[in-house]
């Protein structure tokens, strides 16, 4: 059955796509397993030089691919040039990591042992549609890097930006059938990747729901599995913060990509003793957020990703939010920033909204900060504002999250570790870490015994 993409912000078609069956999924492991041998023995130095072509044509290519990837997903034109920039950069830095990346020598008892880091095989790579490109690439970067050919499944969404990226790791060198981008449905395309004997691992990126079921399928043949799931991350504003610089922070850190980010900190934790004063400030900054074309240069934020989605995140709003911005009027899945006031128990604490909505939630003191922070399922994310440093560290140690920021929102760099704790996931992307998920370990006994 044919595939209709549509532009989210004018919910027009942009494109009608072919979906793989299951079939095809067969045809594509088959390629990667053809191709896997001749990869894996090119020098990791030379993979890095093909990779460092693919990053600098990704970079030459910075604005059709950021204008695909605005129009299909409703991201805003300049944050879209910003996460195709990042794209090239993951690409530049597995090229140059793969030949840092290497084993060791340990003297042992009659001889010496050599470890050495082998590529896994065919590895299916399953993305979300938030942030197609970024995601894709950090899976792919490492991947392809260590030696591995890769079956890539972007969502049904946005598959627009990959295949994209596709075509142009053909034209950086990358032999026929160690990249392979296969569009179709979950249930049938990644479905049979998970369970499929030639795949090795399955690199999963999307719903904890989903999560779940990669696990129970991949053990079936005791599959390699990396999880980076949901989240319900905090920010945590203490009274001695800078209360101005955090407020005017915390909307980027949630309305950001339409709040459509495992990443985003929806709830925001607020100390009881200026809860009344940085709530004033939160509403000011919120009311300044730039909503509309995605196009336009000075957009901030675009609609949601499809009408459904938009039910979805509609219905964890109930009663009279202390702020609900404007959107535009019109076509597009559009869904105001909200701000709501909340406790920790209320649905909209507990579940990942994915959507431009904060709960905002006070707190008494940092032991109460670090308890409500804790209680979720989720440990992807957070930031904590704070101007003691002994306090910061303290509850950056105290709290259950992969990835955490101190006055500050951010949480993805292309040199540092991401991933989560709990129901957020395991393994880690990006860095140095995410090489371990791509390679395992060998160990190789020589005797010197005469
Ligand atoms: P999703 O789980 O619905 O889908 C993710 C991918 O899995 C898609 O490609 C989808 O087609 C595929 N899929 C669906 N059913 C499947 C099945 N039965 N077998 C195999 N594959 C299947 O997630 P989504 O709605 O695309 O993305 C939003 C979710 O992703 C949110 O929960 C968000 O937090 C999470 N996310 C996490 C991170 C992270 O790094 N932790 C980053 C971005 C998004």
């Amino acid at each position: 059955m044919a595939l209709t993409v549509l532009n989210p912000a004018t919910e027009e078609p942009i494109a009608e796509l072919e979906q793989a069956g299951v079939e095809d999924t067969d045809e594509a492991v088959a390629r990667a397993k053809a191709a896997y041998p001749a990869w894996r023995a090119v020098a990791p130095g030379d993979r890095g030089r093909i990779l460092r072509r693919l990053a600098t044509l990704v970079e030459e290519n910075v604005e059709e691919l950021a204008r695909i990837e605005s129009r299909n997903v409703g991201k805003p034109i300049a944050g879209a040039r910003g996460e195709i920039g990042m794209v090239a950069q993951v690409f530049h830095f597995y090229a140059g990591a793969v030949d840092k990346h290497n084993g060791e020598t340990i003297p042992v008892a009659g001889g010496v042992a050599a470890t050495f880091r082998e590529p896994l095989g065919v590895v299916g790579l399953i993305v979300p549609w938030n942030f197609p490109a970024n995601i894709a690439s950090w899976k792919l970067g490492p991947a392809l890097a260590c030696g591995n050919t890769v079956v890539l499944k972007p969502a049904e969404l946005t598959p627009l930006s990959a295949i994209r990226i596709g075509e142009l790791a053909l034209d950086a060198g990358i032999p026929e059938g160690v990249v392979n981008i296969l569009v179709g449905k979950g249930s049938v395309v990644g479905q049979r990747l998970i369970e499929h004997p030639d795949v090795a691992k399955i690199a999963f990126t999307g719903s904890t729901e989903v999560g779940r079921r990669v696990m129970q399928g991949a053990a079936g043949t005791i599959k390699r599995v990396t999880l980076e799931l949901g989240g319900k991350s905090a920010n945590v504003v203490f009274e001695d913060a800078d209360l101005e610089k955090a407020a005017a922070a915390a909307p980027y850190s949630v309305f950001d990509n339409a709040g459509q980010d495992c990443c985003a900190r929806s709830r925001v934790l607020v100390q009881r003793s200026v809860y009344d004063r940085f709530l004033d400030l939160l509403v000011d900054a919120t009311r300044g957020v730039k909503v509309g074309d995605p196009e336009d240069e000075a957009t901030e934020m675009g609609p949601l990703v499809s009408a459904q989605h938009r039910e979805t995140v509609a219905s964890f709003v109930e009663g009279e939010p202390v702020f609900r911005g404007d959107v535009p009027g019109g076509p597009g899945f559009w869904y105001p920033c909200t701000l709501v006031e909340a406790t920790n128990e209320d649905r909209v604490a507990r579940e990942e909204v994915f959507g431009p909505v904060a709960a905002v939630i006070p707190f008494d003191d940092e032991a109460d900060a670090i308890r409500i922070s804790n209680d979720t399922p989720y440990g992807l994310s957070g930031s904590i504002w704070t101007r003691d440093g002994a306090r910061a560290l303290r509850v950056a140690r105290a709290t259950d999250a992969g990835v955490l920021s101190v006055n500050a929102n951010t949480s993805v760099r292309v040199q540092t570790p991401f991933g989560g704790f709990k129901q957020s996931g395991f393994g880690r992307e990006l860095g140095m870490h995410a090489l371990e998920g791509y390679s395992e370990v060998k160990s190789v006994f020589i005797s010197t015994e005469g």
